[in-house]
């Protein structure tokens, strides 16, 4: 067999019959006809169907072939045929011919498969199951089979493709790929940072990045103009369905360039890779202002793909009886609503009463929500006769009323409360009323944003991150007030409602970014401490600049139309950010720490409570929280000293002096003589159902030996 004959099965086309050929792969599916044995043989490229037809093939040949089962890796060498008419299959790209097999090897058998692989029925219009309907931690366990599907495999390849399309545009423009370092220095992105501990420098931690922002910057300082990296970032963040400890963003940066030249970059950019995937977005993408998406849709990621845009009611009240909004405007309040147009009969009173004003509006943060149906050219609802004919009349005017509209309205004196509910109900509504347009992409730049946010302990944080150049230079950054009315030369790019990405034009002047970190409350020792290196640079001739990330897990899932971005990562990890597969993060010995240096940080500087720890008794009581009495302290001393035997003797058959922190083989370690029996549950896998964390037949559990 000569692996440099071997085709693909995609590269066989209708065509080639009567062509001698070798193909390798994979045995996805098969079905035996009494004698005559088909076969569905699956490459990268795709599946090409092969037959061991006993009148071509040698009785060995047909023989062996009839052990095959479901991935057993075989090459095969036979020649190509048209398919018998009434036979082709329209479910793979190569149905109408097939492979007469001659000579059949098998590379590698497969053990019973955790789930199917195969996705392609053999016969046209069969069933095949679909890669969501297999449990996702099974997937990703093995996750080396999952790949093997058609719908995931597919996605990697898709996800090759936009890498490449990113990384020749990108060239084309005058970008170089540099590559920036992993074990670093904290970057400030409002994540906390993965540390990883030195050997060498003990006690000492690399951070892991959360970008390369510093280095991107430095770059620039260090003369290279235009820089792009598909850069791995790593945030310890809350869990989120669609997030990642660890993703790539696409890091840009550039040198001599203002915000008109990222918008036309990463707009002809996003055009590109969303066109790999068959959608063409319109440029020039629109912009919006932070104040007018927070004003008219209560979001900074404006879903701009259906109406349902807010308008402001507030002054039509100011007069009003109606004591609710009264009491709401003397604080100071304001009132927004929206119209949902044409959609009364989907939006009973009992809906918006009894579902909306009752549960859904408070659930989203609102203490009340006003509802009103336009019906035979009245505004009807259960508080209409509190309101004057004014206020009805100024109500149809502003939000252009017909019969059949529906008024959605939240009144509350904080303004935030007000646009974070309305925007919560605005998606809502969209989605239960199938306003949104099936595959419609809307990109927009969101512009303007302020350039703090105020923390609550008086002060200002970065609403980016600190090297982000304001709209004006000229401010004292000791005054609260005039710092949260500063804007930022910041953008973000939107694609329905979801982030792709952000950036900004930066800060090149050395005093500048001086007094953004006096603004921030740093005292010039935490800036030298913590940036020292980085506005060092600063006083060496610093070109202006600016740059931007795209978050390319979700790039590529939006372009490909996947559930989750688990879907366009080749190990991603689950939801819980662990990986099924590897079992990472997973618990380490003791030494490991020692060896690291972890161990004696501890005796550096003491936790609390830790000199409790100090006698085995106070410390068996301070972890328990269990208040030892004098007179207990000898019988449970000699429980303990039990306890540490039994330890002893669990460890000895665990096979290690030392104790271990993970979970070890199944045996009855407690009771010597005593014979380990598993349970007929564990073996049904009833036992385990309810466990919050298994590995293989384990239960996992908290290190108890120490
Ligand atoms: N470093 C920023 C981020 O990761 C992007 C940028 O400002 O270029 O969000």
């Amino acid at each position: 067999m000569h692996f440099k004959e071997r085709l693909f099965c995609g590269q066989i086309k209708p065509g080639d019959e009567g062509r001698t050929i070798l193909l390798a792969g994979w045995v996805d599916a098969f079905r035996d006809h009494g004698g005559l044995l088909f076969i569905h043989l699956r490459d990268r490229s795709g599946i090409m169907q092969i037959v061991f037809n006993p009148e071509i093939a040698s009785k060995g040949v047909c023989d062996l072939a009839a052990t095959l089962r479901a991935e057993y890796c075989i090459a095969v060498r036979g020649e190509v045929r048209k398919r018998e008419a009434g036979t082709e299959n329209p479910n793979i790209e190569t149905g109408t011919i097939e492979l007469m097999v001659k000579e059949l090897t098998i590379l590698s058998e497969s053990d019973a498969l955790p789930f199917t692989v195969s996705e392609k029925a053999m016969v046209s219009g069969a069933q095949s199951l679909g890669a969501e309907k297999v449990n996702e931690d099974l997937r990703l366990q093995y996750r080396y089979l999952d790949i093997r599907r058609s719908s995931v495999r597919d996605n990697i390849i898709a996800r090759h493709r936009i890498f490449k399309c990113v990384r020749e545009f990108l060239d084309s423009r005058g970008f170089l790929e540099i590559e920036t370092p992993v074990l670093t220095m904290s970057t400030p992105e409002g994540a906390r940072d993965y540390l990883v501990p030195s050997r060498v420098h003990q006690g000492n931690f690399y951070a892991l990045p959360q970008s390369p922002q510093l280095f991107k910057q430095l770059l620039m300082i260090g003369g290279m103009e235009r820089y792009y990296q598909l850069a791995r970032c790593f945030r310890d963040e809350d869990l989120r369905p669609n997030r990642q400890p660890e993703f790539t963003q696409l890091d840009m940066e550039a040198s001599f360039i203002d915000e008109e030249f990222i918008y036309e970059m990463v707009e002809e950019l996003t055009v590109r890779i969303f066109a790999e995937g068959g959608i063409s977005l319109l440029r020039p993408f629109p912009r919006i202002t932070h104040k007018e998406a927070m004003e008219t849709t209560g979001s900074d990621k404006p879903d701009l793909r259906f109406g349902l845009l807010f308008k402001d009611v507030t002054e039509l009240f100011q007069d009003t009886n109606y004591t609710i909004f009264r009491q709401i405007m003397q604080r100071g309040g304001c009132i927004k609503g929206i119209n949902i147009k044409g959609q009364s009969d989907k939006l009973s009173k009992n809906v918006l009463q009894n579902e909306y004003a009752k549960e859904i509006a408070p659930s989203f943060g609102a203490k009340g929500m006003t509802w009103m149906r336009a019906e035979g050219g009245k505004l009807e609802s259960n508080i209409v006769q509190y309101f004057s004919d004014k206020e009805l009349e100024g109500l149809k005017q502003r939000f252009d009323v017909k019969d059949g509209d529906v008024l959605i309205m939240v009144a509350d004196p904080s303004y935030s409360v007000v646009v974070s509910a309305l925007g919560q109900l605005r998606l809502h509504l969209a989605e239960r009323l199938g306003m949104i347009p099936e595959d419609s992409f809307y990109p927009v730049w969101v512009t303007d944003f302020p350039l703090f946010e105020a923390t609550e302990d008086g002060g200002v944080t970065s609403s980016h991150h600190p090297f982000t150049a304001p709209d004006r230079e000229d401010f004292d950054p000791e005054n609260i007030d005039e710092l949260l009315a500063l804007h930022s030369r910041a953008y973000d790019l939107v694609v329905n409602g979801e982030e792709l990405g952000g950036g900004s034009i930066r800060i090149n002047d050395r005093n500048l970014q001086r007094k953004i970190f006096k603004a921030l409350g740093l005292t010039e020792e935490d800036t030298a401490q913590k940036f020292g290196f980085f506005l060092r640079a600063f006083d060496f001739g610093a070109p202006p600049h600016g740059g931007l990330a795209l978050g390319m897990d979700r790039a590529v899932s939006m372009i490909l139309r996947t559930q989750s971005i688990r879907e366009v990562i080749a190990f991603p990890k689950n939801r819980s950010a662990a990986c099924p597969l590897t079992g990472a993060p997973s618990m380490v010995k003791r030494g490991q720490l020692a060896d690291l240096g972890l161990l004696n940080l501890e005796a550096k500087e003491r936790l609390p409570g830790a000199e409790k720890q100090d006698n085995l008794l106070d410390r068996v009581s301070w972890v328990s929280r269990i208040n030892i009495k004098e007179e207990e302290r000898p019988m449970i001393q000699a429980v303990l000293a039990q306890a540490k035997g039994l330890a002893g003797i669990a460890s000895k058959n665990a096979g290690t002096e030392e104790p271990a922190y993970t979970v070890v083989p199944l045996s009855n370690r407690m009771r010597p003589g005593a014979s380990a029996e598993r349970s007929e549950l564990s073996q049904a896998g009833r036992l385990l159902a309810n466990a919050p964390s298994v590995k293989g037949t384990f239960f996992k559990v908290a290190p108890i030996l120490e």
